[in-house]
C-alpha cells in the first residue's frame, strides 16, 4: 500500500506545475498549494532535487520558513484548561 501527500510546485524554468509526493506528513493523501504545506511535509521534501516532467530541467526545493522548530514538554493542567488557551477569561 502506499500513500503520500503532494505538493504541488511551479517549475522555475517552464512554469508548469508539477506534483511532489511526501511521506513526511500523515500520508492522507492530502494536496497542498506550495505556499501552504504543514511544517512535516515542508521539512521532507526540503533540499529535494527534482527534474521537470514538462521540459527536462533540474531544480530544488527549499523551505522558506524553519525546518526545524522547537518542541515544547509541558506539564497538562487539565483538558478543559488546555481547549481554553486561546480564549479570554
Ligand atoms: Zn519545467
Amino acid at each position: 500500500m502506499s500513500c503520500f501527500d503532494s505538493v504541488f510546485v511551479t517549475c522555475p524554468h517552464c512554469s508548469s506545475e508539477e506534483e511532489v509526493q511526501s511521506k513526511g506528513g500523515k500520508c492522507e493523501m492530502r494536496r497542498f498549494q506550495s505556499h501552504k504545506v504543514p511544517l512535516a511535509i515542508a521539512g521532507d521534501v526540503h533540499g529535494r532535487t527534482l527534474t521537470c516532467r514538462s521540459c527536462g530541467k533540474e531544480y530544488r526545493l527549499s523551505v522558506d520558513g524553519p525546518t526545524r522548530v522547537r518542541v515544547i514538554a509541558e506539564e497538562v493542567l487539565d483538558d478543559e484548561e488546555w481547549d481554553d488557551g486561546l480564549s479570554a477569561d
